[in-house]
């Protein structure tokens, strides 16, 4: 039996080929690495307040009210309250007629939906255009389905006056852009809010891009899991809005990022039937549908924001203004020390420069792991502030051109944010004192 098994074992590979080279992951080392040494933890995307009273109360109504029947299956495509008032809700948004049953989804989610955007449209061969930096589960969801990434990159420009970078200051080159198209290109993912830079991208950015889309008839995949978390009176802008995007974009959220709810795993795709038909092939096949309680809990919350939509009690209009206080009590830290942050126009991160700290640990010439890896797992075992590298978020290639910038999550209690304070200001009186 022994020699069977063994044998059974080393005759071909235990892993499918779409696995290779996509087994390492970061989030499992540094969350487990939060987990064993931080006391303050700014790196996962998640924030440690609680989601609003009303969604949690809609939550335990669903739960242990009446209709026992929210603890069955619900429809695979979607809750029928919920699709009715995404469509309700993103229709309203988009100028549109949206019908709930075809031209929504609910997923298990955002991840779940750019899972199944994947592995719809893209076949062996297909090319698809990522912008870097980008949320890191983009490629390898590419390569699972068969297909190539291609990358082009946000290049910096240097402010001007010594002013500290914005994330507008990254944008794409048109020229290098346009050069990424080709005839095996599929699809473009954009990601405005982006995570990790927070860059919004402008009016003009989006018709660049949507006009590409046109010109060699390419898909959109737009993650907006950051939609409502825009700061400073900035507005987002959905491509799917702009002129003949529509039919080729799959709009995708998330109940997570949105209601402050990352567990609920609640997302949704919404777009023209001639793409959702194929997403919900992949979903019915695969995660089938999301908790139906969790379902019933958002679709109450959007209820309840579409009625004060725009006004100061909604959520979507409290939630930022508080992002964007705590966002810049963190720039305030940052910049006092040193760690030179980029300021985020949209989302609920922060990039900040760690050039001016890097005689703390010291650089290992020709090491296979890019210096803001060995800085971040250095400074959380040593000062117990956990962030993530900027390079997680770039492809192999590049990843030693973006080496020297790490990321916090700044949806973070007071409290939090102030430990966050102590230990950077500790640490500059260290570094300064002879
Ligand atoms: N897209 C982006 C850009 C994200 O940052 C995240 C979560 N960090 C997701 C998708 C996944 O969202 P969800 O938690 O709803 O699966």
């Amino acid at each position: 039996f022994l020699s069977l098994s063994l044998q059974a074992k080393m005759s071909r590979p235990l892993q499918a080929r779409r696995l290779e080279g996509i087994d390492k992951n970061i989030w499992v080392e540094f969350v487990k690495l939060a987990a064993t040494y931080a006391t303050v933890n700014l790196g996962q995307g998640f924030p440690d307040f609680p989601p609003p009273d009303f969604l949690k109360e809609a939550f335990v109504r669903a739960l242990s009210g009446e209709n026992h029947m929210l603890h069955q299956y619900t429809r695979a495509f979607g809750h029928p309250p919920l699709v009715k008032i995404l469509a309700q809700f993103f229709g309203k948004l988009l100028g549109r007629d949206l019908d709930p049953m075809t031209n929504v989804m609910v997923t298990v989610g955002a991840y779940q939906a750019l899972f199944c955007c994947f592995q719809a449209f893209v076949d062996e061969g297909d090319e698809v255009i990522i912008i870097e930096p980008f949320f890191d589960c983009y490629e390898p969801m590419v390569k699972m389905a068969g297909g190539t990434p291609v990358f082009v990159p946000l290049r910096p420009k240097a402010p001007k006056d010594g002013k500290l970078m914005s994330s507008a200051d990254w944008q794409l080159d048109p020229a290098e852009l346009a050069s990424k198209f080709s005839e095996r290109t599929k699809a473009i993912v954009l990601n405005s809010p982006n995570n990790p830079l927070g860059k919004v991208f402008s009016q003009g950015e989006l018709e660049l891009i949507a006009d590409l889309c046109e010109k060699h008839d390419i898909l959109c995949i737009s993650d907006e899991v950051y939609e409502w978390l825009v700061y400073d009176g900035k507005e987002h802008i959905r491509i799917a809005s702009l002129r003949g995007m529509w039919d080729r974009t799959v709009m995708i959220g998330s109940a997570g990022k949105t209601f402050s709810a990352t567990g609920w795993k609640v997302g949704w795709t919404v777009g023209p039937n001639r793409l959702l038909q194929h997403l919900r092939t992949v979903h019915q096949n695969s995660a089938y549908h999301c908790a139906t309680i969790a379902q019933e809990a958002v679709a109450q919350g959007f209820q309840r924001e579409i009625e004060l939509y725009g006004k100061p009690d909604s959520y979507f209009v409290q939630l930022p203004k508080e992002l964007q206080q705590k966002r810049d009590w963190l720039v305030q830290s940052l910049d006092a020390v040193g760690m030179k942050p980029i300021i985020p126009e949209g989302t609920y991160f922060l990039v900040a420069d760690i050039s001016e700290f890097k005689s703390d640990v010291p650089e290992v010439p020709d090491s296979d792991e890019p210096y803001d890896y060995r800085f971040a797992k250095w400074m959380v075992k040593n000062k117990g502030l956990a962030a993530i590298p900027l390079s997680a978020f770039y492809c192999g290639a590049h990843k030693n051109n973006y080496n020297h910038f790490i990321r916090f999550c700044f949806a973070k209690e007071e409290a939090t944010l102030k430990a966050a304070n102590d230990i950077l200001q500790k640490w500059k009186r260290e570094k300064t004192s002879p």
